[in-house]
């Protein structure tokens, strides 16, 4: 249920810098008059230019995230405002306060875990439809029963779970609780920069409502900051779906084209190639082909010596050790191909799977897992005199590649040398 493996600390970090430097910017006293007039526009800037790129980007989950926070900063402004201007509160600020502690938290969770699944346009109708009913209703009775409905709000349910320090209505802690609880789930089921940042953003607006009307700027700068959490979050996977390949999780084409614009002097590029894999393919089938490709990639991942694997396309990797010679580079191609020649790949047999668990138990061992091993090759090369572009290195260590297949698989051939390393097997 939970992909645990896939949780990254870079998922968090964009946001967890923008929640620090936002802290760290509430917290600032006397700002000089060009903060507190960027402060002034920051949400509004923020959320036109985050949603237009949310629009191009055609994210609606994260458009109406948006829009949620800045319903409820410039709801909460109009009051701020007042209050810097007066000195005193607006009649209405202690019910719109607590509605938007309220429902802030729960229309946040709910664009949040609100996955895009419909139609583009049916799926805004929608999302704006459920916008449209709650703000309403919100509306019409705040208006027409305002006395009830802030009694309602602040009623203590729960004398015993009542804290002093609580400066939020009691029944806005459940909800945030329950929110968080989601978001936390919904980023361990599926790890990814968006979901990150909604539990960053959550956590966000929660430091942020207690201090609406004590630290100046505070609702301005941490509404900002959770908008540009998303529209960061956005431009992240955006990042990686042109960069990252999907299957194995490793840098793409793209990736390695760029990497090898910036090389210095000395590098080396490896090509490496699953021997046989079309016959693996039909052997076993193209998912535990794709499962293959994975722990391939995965292994190649590990390479020491500093190299950096790319998934180049197909069945074949791309590694560059940036600074280094072919000698040096050439012991760990060496080890990173014994490594998955030696690497005994456990397949669950798909068509036998067993119906119930006591079966399972039984059979494991026996016909439900079945083991598997690939080979790669490798052709590698460094940059010479006669070839100084990438482009020519790599070339040079696809010929090599090519020599490394014909002299019969599992084995590393440097591009100019005749040795070749590595035992041969026959697939
Ligand atoms: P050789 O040892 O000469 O490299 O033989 P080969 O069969 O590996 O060579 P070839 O390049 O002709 O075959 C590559 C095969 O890799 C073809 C295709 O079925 C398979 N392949 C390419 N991409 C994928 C993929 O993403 N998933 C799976 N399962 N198979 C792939
Ligand atoms: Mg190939
Ligand atoms: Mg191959």
């Amino acid at each position: 249920m939970f992909r645990l493996s896939a949780v990254r600390p870079s998922h968090f970090l964009p946001s967890v810098c923008l929640l620090v430097s936002g802290l760290a910017a509430a917290y600032v006293r006397d700002l000089n008059v060009f903060f507190t007039s960027l402060f002034n526009v920051l949400p509004t800037l923020v959320l036109l230019l985050g949603g237009a790129y949310c629009a191009v980007y055609r994210r609606q989950r994260e458009l109406f995230l948006m829009v949620t926070v800045y319903i409820a900063y410039f709801l909460l402004d109009t009051q701020t405002d007042f209050y810097r201007d007066n000195g005193r509160v607006r009649e209405d600020a202690a019910v719109v306060f607590h509605l938007v502690c309220l429902l802030l938290p729960l229309m946040f969770a709910l664009y949040a875990a609100w996955q895009e699944r419909t139609h583009l346009f049916q799926d805004m109708v929608a999302r704006f439809a459920v916008l449209l009913a709650v703000g309403s209703v919100a509306l019409g009775l705040e208006q027409s029963f305002p006395q009830a409905v802030l009694s309602w709000l602040a009623e203590i349910r729960w004398p015993s779970l009542h804290g002093q320090w609580m400066s939020l209505i009691q029944l806005a802690y459940p909800v945030f609780i329950i929110a968080f609880v989601l978001l936390v789930v919904q980023y361990l089921r599926e790890p990814r920069p968006l979901h990150a940042a909604q539990v960053i953003g959550l956590i966000g607006i929660f430091w942020m409502l207690p201090k609406t009307f004590i630290l100046p700027f505070t609702l301005n700068i941490m509404c900002s900051q959770v908008m540009l959490m998303i529209a960061a979050a956005v431009s992240h996977e955006a990042y990686q779906m042109a960069f990252r390949d999907e299957l194995t999780g490793l840098p793409g084409r793209r990736a390695l084209n760029e990497r090898m614009q910036r090389l210095g002097r000395n590098y080396v590029l490896a090509m490496t190639d699953v021997d046989h894999f079309k016959k693996f393919n039909d052997t076993h089938g193209h998912d535990v082909g794709d499962q293959v490709l994975r722990l391939v990639a995965s292994k190649l991942s590990k390479v020491t010596g500093g190299g950096r694997a790319y998934r180049y396309g197909g069945e074949e990797f791309a590694l560059v050790f940036a600074g280094k010679s072919i000698e040096e580079c050439m012991p760990h191609l060496e080890a990173v191909r014994e490594v998955i020649a030696n690497y005994n790949i456990q397949l669950r047999n798909q068509d036998n799977r067993p119906q119930d668990d006591q079966q399972g138990r039984q059979r494991r061992g026996a016909s439900a897992a079945s083991s598997v091993s690939v080979t790669i090759s490798i052709g590698a090369s460094e940059r010479l005199i006669d070839h100084r572009s990438p482009d020519e290195v790599l070339k040079s260590a696809d010929q090599a590649l090519y020599s490394a297949k014909g002299a019969g698989r599992n084995c590393v051939m440097a591009y100019g040398h005749q040795v070749k390393r590595g035992a041969v097997r026959t697939a």
